[in-house]
């Protein structure tokens, strides 16, 4: 990827009024939750089907005007990502596998009928925000500023077929944790009713629907006492996919680490594939397979299994300490390489570890 140098400008500060004054952000960074906060700009570019993309720009961070007739409101034509922006100890900032999120944006663009826009270009509209923006990144322990880049139709037209009219934007959150607690284990609900993605479906898309989806699973989920969803694959419903928004992996008390392997509705997490490099870096052995729930089960009885987590972008790397559901409930206590694995990829992101595979990028 360009240096961040040799990208800036691409999107350039077209309007520079500061939203928030110094102190008021000094208060909105004291105490951060997630996705609750909002910086003073945002990236902007529209793409119509006569021009391409065009009008990029840094603006002020605002409302949108939009027609009640826009495409999105009705037909969900969205796409979707999520990266994050980290402070070093010598006040460098610096985000993690940027080409990953831009190359997975563009293939949600492909899958939902959406233009897709040059690799360079995303990587340019975070860079050029997070320029601007430089004084929201946050520096305490496990904090960062989220950057949320989407694109949705906003053509005002009621006719089912592809929008001619795409906005693209970047907005950014100071974050803390995703989860209140931190490293606590999580309570998983393992959906029986309900599924979020289906075989030809969007699941390995970063798409509104998807997550649409899973709310009311998730509610039943808090219902339940638990903390988070955890889908079945749509075809067999025996299989385990992912959470609502965080792939999930399994720990053999051998030390191997496995995970349900993509199956087209799974989203292929950035956090996931990097977990299983700095895994096999270590010499584990990590495969990607079929995970049964009745096997899991059977092998949390049992001992095989010694430890069940979650990992995506959000929330990071954090221990699932007990699986519930209808007729069912499994608590697993093990935690060490959970842990570990928490502290690899998080020194990595932090730079407080070297990084091995290039994966850093300094904005
Ligand atoms: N699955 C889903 C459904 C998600 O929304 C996310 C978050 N993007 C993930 C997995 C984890 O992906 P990543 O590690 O790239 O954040």
């Amino acid at each position: 990827v360009p240096s961040a140098d040799s990208l800036a400008g691409r999107f350039p500060l077209t309007r520079n009024e500061r939203a928030a004054s110094a102190s008021l952000r000094a208060q909105a960074l004291e105490d951060l939750h997630f996705g609750t906060t909002f910086t003073d700009h945002m990236a902007h570019a529209r793409w119509t089907q006569d021009e391409g993309w065009g009008q990029h720009g840094i603006i002020a961070y605002q409302d949108l005007t939009l027609s009640p007739a826009a495409a999105v409101l009705h037909y969900g034509q969205e796409i979707f990502e999520g990266i994050k922006a980290y402070r070093h100890q010598d006040g460098s900032v610096w985000t993690f596998r940027p080409r990953y999120n831009a190359a997975r944006l563009n293939a949600s663009a492909r899958r939902m009928a959406l233009p897709e826009m040059e690799e360079e270009d995303i990587i340019a509209s975070l860079v050029d925000l997070v320029r601007a923006d430089h004084e929201w990144v946050p520096g305490g322990a496990g904090e960062s500023l989220y950057l949320r880049p989407f694109a949705f139709a906003s053509e005002p037209f009621l006719g089912v077929r592809p929008a001619r009219q795409v906005d693209y934007y970047v907005i950014a959150s100071p974050a803390g944790n995703y989860f209140p607690h931190g490293l606590e284990p999580l309570s998983i609900w393992v959906s029986r009713e309900y599924h979020r993605a289906g075989p030809g479906g969007t699941g390995a898309a970063k798409t509104g629907g998807n997550y649409a989806s899973s709310l009311l699973p998730q509610q039943e989920a808090y219902e339940a006492g638990c903390d988070q969803v955890c889908f079945l694959d749509a075809a067999t419903e025996q299989n385990l996919e992912e959470l609502g928004g965080m792939n999930i992996m399994v720990v053999d008390a051998d030390g191997s680490v496995r995970t349900p392997r993509l199956t087209g509705s799974i989203l292929e997490g950035s956090t996931r594939a990097s977990i299983i490099t700095l895994l096999r870096d270590e010499g584990r052995r990590v495969t990607e397979e079929t995970i049964s729930l009745q096997g899991l089960l059977e092998d949390i009885v049992s001992g095989r299994v010694s430890e069940v987590f979650a990992c995506g972008t959000a929330a990071v790397v954090v221990p699932i300490g007990r699986l519930a559901g209808h007729g069912m409930e499994a608590e697993i206590a093990g935690t060490e390489v959970t842990r570990r694995i928490h502290d690899l990829l998080t020194g990595i992101q932090y730079g407080r570890r070297p990084d091995p595979h290039g994966w850093m990028y300094r904005l």
